[in-house]
C-alpha cells in the first residue's frame, strides 16, 4: 500500500484525482503500478487499476495475471471487472467509494454469486490516509475555484 499511496500522490501533478495502485505476485514481486491518468491522457478509461493491471499483464506477457490488486480507492464497476478478468486473486484497498465503489459500496461485483471469479476482498487498509490525500485534493480545487474571477469554476 506504500506503493499505492505514493502513485496516487503523484497524481497531483496532473490534476487528477489522486488515486494509485500496483499489482503484487503472490511472492512479493511487484508486477505493475497506476495511477490515475484520466485528466493527463483525456482517456475516460486510465484508472490506476486498470492501467497497473495493463503494466502487470506487459510484464507478464499473459492476461492471466493473478496475485494482488492493492489501491488506494474502492475499485469503480469497469475496474472491479478488469480485475476479474485478470483473474486477480485478492483485492486489497485503502478508502471506501460510496458514490462509485464496485466493491461493497454501491455495487458488489467482486463477491457477487453470479461472477465466474470471486477475488477476496480486503477493504480499509491505510484508508485514513488515502481518504486524506483525496480530501486535500478536493480542497484545493475547491479553493482553486473560489479565487476565479467571479467565484465561476474552471
Ligand atoms: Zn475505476
Amino acid at each position: 500500500m506504500d506503493l499505492a499511496l505514493a502513485e496516487a500522490a503523484a497524481c497531483t501533478v496532473s490534476g487528477d484525482v489522486p488515486v494509485g495502485a500496483v499489482v503484487v505476485a503472490a511472492d512479493g514481486t511487484v508486477l505493475g503500478r497506476g495511477r490515475n491518468a484520466r485528466e493527463l491522457t483525456g482517456d475516460p478509461t486510465a484508472h490506476a487499476e486498470v492501467l497497473a493491471l495493463r503494466s502487470a499483464s506487459a510484464a507478464l506477457g499473459r492476461w492471466r495475471i493473478g496475485g494482488t490488486l492493492v489501491v488506494t480507492l474502492e475499485p469503480c464497476a469497469m475496474c472491479a471487472g478488469a480485475a476479474a478478468l485478470a483473474r486477480v486473486e485478492r483485492v486489497v484497498y485503502a478508502a471506501p467509494d460510496p458514490k462509485a465503489g464496485a466493491a461493497g459500496s454501491v455495487h458488489d461485483l467482486l463477491r457477487d454469486r453470479r461472477s465466474n471469479h470471486r477475488p477476496e476482498v480486503v477493504s480499509g487498509v491505510r484508508g485514513a490516509e488515502a481518504s486524506e490525500l483525496l480530501r486535500t485534493f478536493f480542497a484545493g480545487r475547491r479553493e482553486g475555484a473560489a479565487r476565479l474571477p467571479g467565484g465561476g469554476v474552471a
